[in-house]
């Protein structure tokens, strides 16, 4: 499915109209109407074009998203959350206009309950900043996207990162929220408590909703103690087959590693250039336990093992902090790294995720099909999940291009489904996937739209992303 077939939404323009002038009364300099700051609320990091907001707005609190909720209601306009932007399909389009609300001055930590291993934040809080809020406490949060992203917005794309291996995923780690409904109620789905049986799951429901059933203005998030050591290195292979057959065995011997990243050749090329590592230009894992002196040594050395059984090595590992922040700040931008490959090109980010006994099949498969394409498109990947990306690199001004690459990204979404996977393991539908969520999910589908359909009936809240029509 090209992007093109995806649904439109229409215009409410005396709503719209409407709706700008009640916020500019109201919210007065913390709503603008200017064409870069509007151009900058639906620009995305990828090539899906740009569908601008009529406003953007800048709450403070839950009553004021409340307020601006219950006036687009009103006026049944659409109302479009915003964290720091960095979500790759689409999802802050507003393709029918509206208010993006911009949810930047909601960065307070409320509290953390070192005790009971919690925070509550607002959703503006990011990554980075929660955890240099931590930083004397011992403890930390884990979950780390590329990206220096809000937690509002990784709980509502349920985001994840190299550390999912180990302590999971957002849909793992946030206890509780406090969402503002379509109809303008606030509603908060769970207390602080490590576990609940009370009611429908809303929590988990909220999560991975990314903005189309609640707005969340609070995230009560689950935090962790700072390991008394951390080991970690990187160890080549002959072949990303090799690679991701020593990944297996890995998980199956039941090693606890906390990150384990590949990197394939083309990738490798790519930061080594832009980080100035001197590691092999061949596929690569990235490895890091995390646990006492004793464990991550023996953590290493086992994994050093089995990497050797499987034709790869050295692997040279080290538990000094400032070597290992450099090989992960050269992973983390990686993105940024494969964009030198191809200068002035514009990089599409695909996500899939297939149950780890079909990794090494699903991305040989993709590799071939990279290379019968004649494309540009190195290969990173979460592997100690099955998860992993490819970003093909294109001139998104050149049509034919653009039908390449999405051919190519159709070919690799269906190749996971088919797989028993999926068309996304961490990036989430926005308007890029849309077409394929059907095939991996048929009925339930129809589910998801009952629900959208229950709790915002107006479809006020990010119209156009996630259900096509
Ligand atoms: C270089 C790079 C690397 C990346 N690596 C990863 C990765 O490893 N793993 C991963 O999972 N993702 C990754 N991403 C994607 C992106 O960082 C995540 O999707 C992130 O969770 C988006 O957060 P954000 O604050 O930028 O959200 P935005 O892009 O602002 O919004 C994303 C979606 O969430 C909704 N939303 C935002 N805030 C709220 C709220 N308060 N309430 C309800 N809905 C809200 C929006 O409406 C939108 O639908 C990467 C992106 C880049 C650019």
């Amino acid at each position: 499915m090209a992007l093109s077939d995806v649904a439109a939404v229409q215009r409410n323009e005396d709503g719209i109209a409407a709706v700008l002038s009640i916020l500019k009364q109201r919210f007065g300099e913390r709503f603008q109407t200017g064409a870069a700051m509007r151009e900058q609320h639906a620009h995305t990091t990828t090539y899906i074009p740009t569908q601008a907001p009529d406003g953007v707005v800048f709450p403070e609190t839950t009553e004021e998203v409340q307020e601006i909720v219950r006036a687009c209601a009103a006026l049944r306009v659409p109302v479009i959350a915003f964290g720091t932007g960095t979500s790759l399909e689409g999802h802050v389009n507003a393709p029918g206009g509206g208010i993006s609300l911009d949810t930047s001055r909601m960065n307070r930590v409320l509290a953390v309950h070192a005790e009971d291993l919690d925070c509550v934040v607002e959703p503006g809080v990011t990554r980075e900043a929660l955890n240099t809020h931590l930083r004397d406490t011992g403890l930390f949060f884990p979950i780390d996207p590329g990206a220096n992203a809000s937690l509002g917005g990784m709980a509502a794309t349920r985001a994840s990162g190299t550390n999912a291996v180990r302590y999971g995923t957002m849909r793992e780690n946030v206890l509780a929220l406090t969402a503002v409904m379509a109809d303008g109620r606030a509603i908060t789905t769970a207390r602080r408590a490590k576990k609940s049986a009370a009611g429908y799951d809303l929590t988990r429901l909220l999560v991975g909703s990314e903005g189309t059933l609640g707005i969340i203005t609070s995230l009560t998030l689950k935090l962790y103690g700072i390991p008394q050591a951390i080991s970690g290195g990187v160890c080549p292979f002959p072949s990303v087959e090799a690679a991701c057959n020593a990944v297996i065995a890995t998980i199956q011997m039941g090693i606890p590693v906390a990150r384990i990243e590949l990197v394939n050749q083309l990738q490798m090329r790519a930061i080594k250039q832009h980080s100035h590592l001197d590691y092999p230009e061949s596929p690569c894992l990235f490895v890091e336990f995390h646990g006492s002196e004793a464990s991550v040594a023996e953590q290493a050395e086992s994994f050093g093992e089995i990497a050797a059984e499987h034709g790869g090595g050295p692997f040279l590992w080290t538990s000094v902090a400032e070597e290992r922040a450099k090989l992960w700040k050269a992973r983390h931008e990686a993105y940024w790294a494969s964009l030198t490959l191809r200068p002035g090109a514009k990089g599409l980010s695909t996500d899939v995720c297939v149950p780890i006994s079909r990794l090494a099949e699903c991305i040989a498969e993709t590799e071939a099909d990279i290379a019968r394409m004649g494309l540009i498109a190195p290969i990173v990947g979460h592997v100690g999940d099955g998860n992993f990306h490819v970003l093909v690199l294109m001139d998104a001004s050149d049509p034919k291009e653009v039908a390449q690459a999405e051919e190519f990204v159709g070919r690799l979404n269906m190749r996971a489904i088919y797989m028993d996977g999926t068309c996304t393991g961490e990036h989430g539908i926005g308007q890029g996937k849309m077409g394929f969520l059907a095939h991996e999910l048929g009925d339930a589908v129809d589910v998801m739209r009952s629900i959208k359909a229950a709790l915002d009936p107006q479809n006020i809240l990010n119209p156009g992303k996630i259900l096509p029509r």
